[in-house]
This record gives structure tokens, C-alpha cells and sequence, in this order.
């Protein structure tokens, strides 16, 4: 077994430990920066949900993995002029952050699709230089883009301040999960919290994430190192 396979089953049987009872979490694999060989490996252990953030970069590795039965989610900001090859190709958008974009993609989606599944992001620490918005424009966001046929609104995502401690987490992912049940009492379907990275995911996991977004835990560090000190944080207010 190479060591990558060996660090997917070990992250898998992490994640199997944190996750409640009857409710799996989702690991997506983002493999952003990382060979498609990598992805290959990681394809050929069982992972078939894979991230990447940069669109441009997508393209090319789907193209090269078209083979493969993978489920790709675009986890970063997506270009106007960039939007038609997410439409055709992706199966999730978790950065959705104004309306163009959702508009876009969903006049792009080819109608022999299922809807694409998309998540609003949100800038949960409201930060200058973060993608994402601010909780208080999200409901009308929410239903507009669930007004759109061709897209489905699944909830919500966002990546967590960094180096913040165990307690700011808390308050991050559990702000996320105060968001998401404001639009389900506001009769939206959405079930979706995609939060946790490799540095954090153990605490979103415990304030109700469904979706962690997992690289260099993964894959090996790309170009920074995230704290690692935060791992074991369980819980959530
Ligand atoms: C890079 C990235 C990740 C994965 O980060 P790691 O710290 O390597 O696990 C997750 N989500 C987004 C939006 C990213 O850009």
C-alpha cells in the first residue's frame, strides 16, 4: 500500500470516529496544486469526492481524469468568463457568493444535467481579504439562488479564520450552524455545512459539518504549513 493510500484510510477511519452516529461526513479530497496521479491513487483507495479551487487547473485534470467516476466541487472563486466549463463539467459549487455567478451557471447548466448542486459561502469571520458574505445579506442570496432552476441549494460553506483558537472555531462553525438553521425555518431545503479543513476539522465536525474540505492532511503540505494544535478540540457550544 503506498502512503498515500495508507493516509486516506487512516483520515477516513478519523473522520468515521468524529462523525455522529447516523450522520456521515463527507470527505472532500482537495486536491489543489497535487499531481493527477495523486488523485488517481486516492480514486483507486475508494475517494471519489475531490476539490479543487482554481478553475483553470480543474479543466485540465478533468480532462485527464475523464475516465474516472469522480464527483468534483469547485471550492473557489469562480471567473465570469469561467463559469460555462463549472456549468458543464462540475457536479458542486461551494463559493457562490452574488448572484451573476449563480445566474451564470445556472443559464450554462446543459439541461441534460441533474440541477448543480451549490452552496452559498459565507465570510464567517468577516474578513478584508475573504471571499464569501456577510450572514446578513444571506437570506435574500439563499432564495434567490433557490429560486433558480437550473441550481440546487444545498447550504452553506465557508473556511475559517486563520490561526484561530479552539474557542473562536467554535464560534465560527457555530455561527454556520445558527445560519443554516435560519434558512431552514425560513422553508429553504438546505442540509448542507461544508467546513473543516485539515487544521480544523475536528471542531466543525462537531458543530455539524456534513462536508470537510481536506488537503494537506491528505496529500502532503503544498506551500505553508496550517496549526496543527487544534485537532483534538471536541467541543461545541
Ligand atoms: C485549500 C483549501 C482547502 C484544503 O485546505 P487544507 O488546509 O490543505 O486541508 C479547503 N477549502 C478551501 C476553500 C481551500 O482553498
Amino acid at each position: 500500500m503506498s502512503p498515500l493510500t495508507q493516509q486516506w484510510h487512516q483520515l477516513k477511519q478519523q473522520l468515521a470516529a468524529l462523525a455522529p452516529p447516523l450522520q456521515p461526513v463527507t470527505l472532500i479530497a482537495v486536491s489543489k496544486t497535487f499531481p493527477v496521479a495523486d488523485i488517481r491513487t486516492v480514486h483507486q483507495a475508494g475517494q471519489r469526492d475531490f476539490g479543487e479551487n482554481y478553475v483553470q487547473e480543474w479543466q485540465t485534470k478533468a480532462e485527464a481524469l475523464a475516465d474516472l467516476d469522480i464527483v468534483w466541487h469547485i471550492i473557489g472563486p469562480i471567473q465570469s468568463n469561467k463559469s460555462r466549463a463549472v456549468a458543464e463539467r462540475a457536479h458542486w459549487v461551494h463559493s457562490i457568493d452574488r448572484l451573476k455567478i449563480a445566474d451564470r451557471l445556472n443559464a450554462q447548466r446543459p439541461p441534460q444535467q441533474p440541477p448543480l448542486n451549490v452552496c452559498i459561502e459565507i465570510n464567517i469571520a468577516d474578513e478584508a481579504n475573504k471571499h464569501g458574505i456577510a450572514p446578513g445579506e444571506l437570506l435574500p442570496l439563499a432564495q434567490q439562488v433557490a429560486a433558480l432552476p437550473r441550481l440546487r441549494l444545498r447550504g452553506l460553506m465557508c473556511v475559517a479564520k486563520a490561526d484561530s483558537s479552539p474557542r473562536e472555531l467554535q464560534q465560527q462553525f457555530g455561527h454556520m450552524q445558527q445560519l443554516l438553521a435560519r434558512l431552514q425555518a425560513a422553508g429553504l431545503a438546505v442540509d448542507v455545512l461544508s467546513m473543516g479543513m485539515s487544521a480544523d476539522m475536528t471542531v466543525a465536525i462537531a458543530c455539524g459539518a456534513t462536508h470537510v474540505r481536506v488537503g494537506s492532511a491528505l496529500f502532503g503540505q503544498r506551500s505553508y504549513a496550517p496549526p496543527n494544535n487544534i485537532l483534538h478540540q471536541k467541543e461545541c457550544p
